[in-house]
């Protein structure tokens, strides 16, 4: 703990933690010590961690990365955070993100953007751009990360780590603060396959606080990684492959295509139909999910209060001070998707393709496996070059959204660097709840 202690406060010009918290890690450290004398330790007892500042944490800060949230402490625990407490594990803090977790470069912070380690003047990714940069820069041993259209896959890839989004359910979001409930997922950022795998295990399971949390049962994940893919089918998606992609990316794929064949594994060219739907879909339910999730920030029940002079001006004062450029915007559009003469037209419409992106996987995971992807259409961007036009920065999510919407869990694995010496990963796809195949391919991978 003294020494990630030592190194967080090295890399601090990173911008990688919002509330560090080492005087009361210290104190877990030896708590866990005299658990680990005891012979009681947890299965992740004394790992230095840190907690996307999504996660509600008893007594800490916890802000979103939004001004909204200024001075918020929990009375509780999120499941997920307090269930890694029970494991042992000692938090160094809470990490950077994009306010809400509505971003894929950590630029929408309240509280400025998260550096990458690999090269500070560029973006560690988003929306957990915390994590990806405080486990690269070994400053914590692993971090949670939440995902809801690929903040854990997309900043894993561009940090050069391991992120695993699981199955939609397979961790309570019970205590996280939601952005969009039907998509958003908790899952471990690590180094590795295995420590995600272990760290996975500390935090999934049925948690009855969250009605979408699966009854299933949390097998040993680390136990997956056998290294023997033999046999195994794995699906590249033929859509992927869009036009004018980044020819890097192109033979990293194709790179990765090798690995697997090389191991025994039986690589087909599937398809999945729907695919260029799936970004525009997103981007039409995420805002809706959103623009309702958001209404609870009223000025009374949380953080910030602007006074008005009347109870309406509060409000409307309070959000406008509160909340950051993007995350209007995505209320905006949410309100718009969601209205009564437009419903149809958005709302109920991006749900029907919803359906029909899902149904894509359903089939190609009867021909299939895992399916192999590229994780991001880029290595990691300037911070000064980033794109103004949010758009061109949601097209950054073209290959990770589709799983978001189906549910299906997927994995970042770190796969070699670009020209330029910047981490590259590979994403790996499952049938929902097999996050074990996930492993156990992703571990041949890395
Ligand atoms: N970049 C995506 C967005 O801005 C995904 C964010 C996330 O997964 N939290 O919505």
């Amino acid at each position: 703990t003294d020494a990630y202690i030592a190194q967080a406060e090295k890399t601090r010009s990173l911008n990688a933690f919002i509330t560090e918290t080492f005087d009361k890690a210290r104190d877990e450290a030896k708590a866990s010590d005299a658990r680990r004398a005891a012979g009681n330790a947890g299965a992740m007892d004394g790992i230095p961690v840190g907690i996307k500042d999504l996660f509600c944490t008893e007594g800490t800060l916890t802000t979103a990365a939004s001004h909204i949230l200024d001075g918020f402490v929990p009375q509780y625990e999120s499941t997920v955070s307090g269930k890694l407490k029970a494991a042992g594990v000692v938090s160094l803090g809470k990490l950077n993100l994009d306010e809400f977790a509505m971003g894929g470069a950590n630029l929408h912070s309240y509280y400025g953007p998260a550096r990458n380690p690999w090269d500070p003047t560029l973006v560690p990714g988003g929306s957990s751009g915390g994590s990806a940069a405080a486990v690269s820069a070994r400053a914590v041993m692993a971090a949670t990360g939440t995902d809801t259209g690929g903040s854990i896959r997309q900043p894993g890839a561009y940090c050069g780590i391991v992120g695993l989004k699981p199955t939609y359910g397979r961790c309570s979001r019970w205590g996280i603060v939601a952005f969009a409930s039907s998509l958003d997922q908790a899952g471990p950022m690590a180094r590795t396959v295995e420590d995600a795998a272990i760290m996975l295990g500390s935090m999934a399971g049925f948690d009855p606080k969250d009605s979408t949390s699966a009854n299933v049962a949390v097998p040993d994940f680390a136990k997956a990684l056998t290294g023997d893919i033999r046999g195994l089918k794995v699906g590249v998606p033929k859509e992927y492959r869009v036009d004018g992609m980044n020819p890097e990316i192109v033979a990293l794929w194709d790179k990765g295509v090798e690995w697997l064949k090389a191991a025994g594994a039986e690589v087909v060219e599937i398809s999945l139909p729907h695919t260029k739907h799936a970004l525009a879909t997103y981007y039409v339910i995420a805002p809706a999910e959103a623009s309702s999730n958001l209404a609870r920030y009223d000025g009374v029940r949380y953080g910030l209060r602007v006074p008005g002079e009347t109870l309406d001006d509060m409000y409307e004062l309070t959000r406008a001070a509160g909340f950051g450029r993007e995350v209007k915007r995505r209320i905006l559009i949410g309100t718009y998707v969601l209205s009564a003469g437009y419903y149809d037209a958005y709302y109920l419409k991006a749900q029907r393709v919803r359906a029909l992106v899902a149904q894509d996987f359903t089939e190609a995971f009867k021909k299939v496996d895992v399916i192999l992807t590229p994780t991001a259409p880029t290595p990691a961007f300037s911070i000064e070059g980033a794109p103004e036009d949010p758009v061109a920065m949601y097209l950054n999510d073209v290959f990770t959204v589709p799983a978001s919407l189906a549910g299906i869990p997927g994995i970042n694995v770190p796969a070699g660097l670009s020209s330029g010496g910047l981490p590259l990963g590979l994403q790996i796809l499952g049938r929902p709840f097999d996050e074990e195949t996930v492993i156990r391919a992703a571990g041949v991978m890395e």
